[in-house]
């Protein structure tokens, strides 16, 4: 009698969970979620606040542009009064921007995303997050991003 050799089951049933792309990594759980929730609390109504008073600054330019005799081709003042609204208007651009950030931070925070990188999932030290709580990349991915 030849013994039939049976193929054994072998034991191939790999345990190893599907890894999540980068994109849908979880906070860490080592993160004070808490904290940077107030922290940008904090950072949105300063953001706020910048606005307002640059919108206020605009006006007030503006209203006094219209106070001033039109004569802006050859009065210096007038093109102090639009070098100044210009200004204004960029860092208002700026600011606008920076609150965009702050609140796409908050929504990221409210998921359970926060504080990943979103180029290469990695934690995002909660240091560079205490200076910038609306980082959504590594200080390297961030570095490789400008230089692009
Ligand atoms: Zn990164």
């Amino acid at each position: 009698m030849t013994r039939r050799a049976t193929a054994a089951p072998r034991s191939t049933s790999s345990t190893a969970g599907t890894p999540l792309p980068p994109a849908q990594q979880a906070t860490p759980n080592d993160l004070d979620t808490a904290f940077f929730a107030g922290l940008l609390d904090e950072r949105i109504g300063q953001a706020r606040e910048k606005i307002a008073v640059l919108l206020a600054d605009i006006r007030e330019v503006t209203l006094a542009a219209k106070d001033t005799p039109a004569d802006d081709e050859h009065d210096p003042e007038g093109s102090t009064v639009s070098v100044e609204r210009n200004n204004e208007m960029a860092l208002l651009a700026a600011a606008e921007e920076s609150l965009v950030e702050l609140l796409d931070a908050q929504v990221r925070l409210e998921d359970g995303r926060y504080g990943v990188c979103g180029n290469c999932g990695n934690p995002i030290p909660a240091e560079r997050l205490e200076i910038r709580p609306e980082a959504r990349f590594c200080v390297a991915c961030a570095a490789a991003a400008r230089r692009r």
